[in-house]
């Protein structure tokens, strides 16, 4: 069985690249230890080609959600194989259940981190030396210690697992900086093979891996995704009223287990009160509850006293269990890995289970939120230094009125960055800092994938084609079918819609900043409608204004559906409270004086059926050469959102595509006149725009990019 030591990896051929490899099998030592040690009959798709890769020696990666067994895929090469395999986790709770699961199996296996005891480290290690050990599972911070990397440099490491992959790169929703010491590890313990592992790897993360592990020629296998047997469906409310709504009909349209995530502490307690008012036995579960708290929902969850635990993300992760039947969204996640590592927590029994993610446009507020707390920019780091330094202290209790024009979160976030930065004293005083308290321009960046991970959560919400394709287009399993019959968009086809007229918008956005700040979504429909009530007769001038009445022809419904979109696309802010109020944002101000654009559209059955000036498609009244060059900026536009992994209207609308075709701008002072084409926009894209126009005027194919 020690035919795949640690030396035998350079010297085995290496099969060619990942997709074109021949079918390889697991040896029959492999098959043995999966029937014999696990009780499984036989590997799951894509599991044989893992396993029998880690057998030959290759690098390689596994993207597959959790729970469908990725750790066979370095458990059992490393049982059969012998020798010792280093597994980097950096969830301790997860180390402990894996150790304990194969300590079950009569597998030596152990873990080095913090909560454990110097005695038992020492005897891990020397176990690990004398070759009895099969598994040592290390937190990656692990690789900062210098007396640990002097004792995993004595060890002969046979294979070097790496769980939570995805962890290593930036453009992930968990970056994590320890991660980026891996590659230098893997030298250190002799560069054995290395196996990535994780549930969450986009295309472009993938990449990431394979590059910062430095991974030889991998085998990389995307499997999984697709679960019929989860029901994913988005529920769109408008507010918080129709969300709970909506999550009470979600419970009792499925009864059993069930999760629900919400984005803030104090909602959990809230949705548990409501949902126990309810006849419904639920617990709230989140990092403000101490050790005992959290035991007690967690066993009553287990143990089936409790059957819905109302969670924030942080910790939802504590709860895996076979039959989950719902797990419901109140907030939106910040990702689309998030999303589906949460939801997928779901029918893990095979049973069906539902999905549910309730979209409000609201939750995007909560998430820039989040966002600018994490990534506060200079200029706001700048300000609030300002006046530190001005004050000569830092223990104000009057912050709001200290930096005027900044929001009490982005102000707290700032002054979060100069503490790491050294800038407060601990008792209250303001030290002078020498140099930048972080690096902004990285954080610009991370701050700019944020939104964009964001873009596409709001994607997948708003979409309308089949949400289990997305999702495995999104993850990049290939072959996934473009229909199914457990989601929302297939089993009852969205309504159509139909694009609202740059008149439309204009008169919406013209209303709000008319009353900036002072009117609700309901009184701001009614004057666009053209509402005759007592509120209009007092006010008769109002009566003159151009937006007044100028949706007459719209339902109430549709008015208050593009206000919810003008809010989504950020042109409108919502305030919070009791009575929330519509403003204009700065976005909304450069669509109404005709600096940019949006696009919105609007259900067909709630809009009104009239004639519009441009019903078909953005191109179709272009001439054959502004057709042309629309194409290719079109063909253009795709290829940069594939390769930035973010939607294309991220990139630029179709409007803005049009408008370029149109114009047929041949100069940066010609391309900053085009709406949508904003400084930023000039700088990224201005030259390769230009280059696009000027080959559709020569007529240039070659360049074209390959369909
Ligand atoms: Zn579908």
């Amino acid at each position: 069985m020690e035919v795949h030591g640690p030396g035998g990896a350079s010297g085995h051929p290496r099969p060619p690249a990942a997709g074109v490899s021949v079918a390889a099998a697991p040896s029959e030592a492999a098959a043995a230890v999966l029937n014999d040690v696990f009780g499984f009959p036989a590997f799951r798709p894509g599991q044989a080609e893992i396993v029998a890769a880690a057998e030959a020696g290759r690098d390689l990666l596994l993207v597959a959600p959790t729970g469908s067994g990725k750790s066979i895929g370095y458990w059992v090469p490393g049982i059969a194989g012998g020798g010792l395999t280093v597994v980097v986790s950096p969830l301790i709770a997860l180390m402990n259940d894996q150790v304990n699961r194969l300590h079950s199996l009569g597998v030596p296996a152990a873990a080095l981190h913090s909560q454990v005891d110097r005695e038992t480290q020492d005897a891990a290690l020397r176990d690990a030396a004398s070759g009895t050990l099969r598994f040592l599972y290390v937190t990656p911070e692990r690789f900062a210690v210098p007396s640990f990397t002097t004792a995993l440099g004595a060890l002969r490491v046979s294979r070097l697992a790496i769980d939570e992959a995805h962890c290593i790169s930036s453009w992930g929703h968990d970056f994590r900086p320890d991660y980026r010491r891996l590659k230098d590890a893997a030298e250190l313990c002799g560069r054995p093979p290395i196996g990535a592992f994780t549930a969450t790897a986009t295309p472009r993360v993938r990449a990431d891996i394979v590059a910062s592990l430095g991974m030889d020629d991998p085998e990389v296998r995307v499997t999984g995704f697709v679960r019929p047997e989860l029901r994913l469906c988005v529920v769109r409310c408008r507010g918080q009223q129709e969300k709970r709504a909506a999550l009470l009909h979600a419970l009792r349209t499925l009864p059993g287990r069930a999760i629900v995530y919400c984005g803030r502490v104090r909602a959990t307690e809230e949705i548990a009160a409501l949902l126990r008012e309810n006849g419904l036995r639920a617990a709230a579960y989140h990092g403000d509850l101490d050790a005992g708290e959290r035991h007690l929902a967690h066993a009553g969850f287990t143990g089936g006293q409790v059957s819905v635990i109302v969670a924030t993300s942080a910790f939802g992760m504590g709860i895996d269990l076979p039959d989950i039947r719902n797990v419901i969204h109140l907030d939106f996640p910040g990702s689309i890995e998030q999303y589906y590592q949460e939801a997928g927590r779901a029918g893990r029994d095979g049973e069906r289970a539902d999905c549910t993610l309730l979209y409000s446009p609201a939750d995007r507020d909560l998430q820039s939120f989040f966002i600018e707390q994490a990534y506060p920019d200079r200029d706001a780091v700048r300000d609030v230094y300002r006046v530190l330094l001005r004050e000569g202290r830092w223990d104000l209790d009057d912050w709001d009125t200290c930096v005027p024009g900044r929001e009490r979160h982005v102000v707290r976030a700032a002054l979060d960055v100069l503490r790491r930065g050294g800038a407060l004293q601990e008792g209250g005083g303001v030290s002078r800092l020498a140099t930048a308290p972080v690096d902004f321009d990285a954080q610009a960046v991370l701050r700019e994938l944020a939104y964009a991970r964001l873009h596409q959560v709001m994607d997948y919400a708003r979409s309308g084609a089949c949400r289990h394709a997305r999702i495995a287009d999104y993850f990049g399993e290939e072959g996934a079918p473009r229909s199914c019959t457990s989601c929302d968009n297939c089993l009852s086809p969205p309504r159509a819609r139909v694009p609202a007229t740059a008149q439309d918008v204009a008169a919406a956005l013209g209303c709000v900043a008319r009353f900036d700040g002072h009117l609700g979504a309901a009184r701001l429909t009614a004057l666009l409608r053209g509402a005759d009530d007592a509120w209009t007769q007092q006010r008769r001038w109002v009566r003159d204004a151009a937006f007044f009445g100028a949706l007459r022809a719209w339902t109430a419904d549709s008015v208050r559906e593009l206000f919810a979109i003008l809010i989504e696309e950020g042109c409108l802010r919502r305030s919070s409270g009791e009575r929330p109020v519509l403003s204009l944002t700065v976005a909304g101000h450069a669509v109404l004086d005709g600096r940019s654009s949006v696009e919105v559209e609007v259900e067909v059955a709630a809009a009104v059926q009239r004639p519009r000036p441009r019903s078909g498609t953005v191109q179709e009244d272009l001439s054959a050469d502004a057709g042309e060059r629309f194409e290719r900026l079109r063909a253009w536009r795709r290829s940069v959102a594939q390769g930035a992994d973010v939607p294309a209207y991220v990139v630029f609308d179709d409007r803005t595509l049009r408008e370029l075709a149109l114009r047929n701008p041949a100069t940066g002072s010609e391309l900053v006149s085009i709406p949508g084409i904003g400084p930023v926009k000039l700088a990224r894209y201005g030259d390769e725009l230009l280059q696009v126009l000027t080959e559709a005027a020569r007529g240039d194919a070659t360049s074209r990019p390959i369909e």
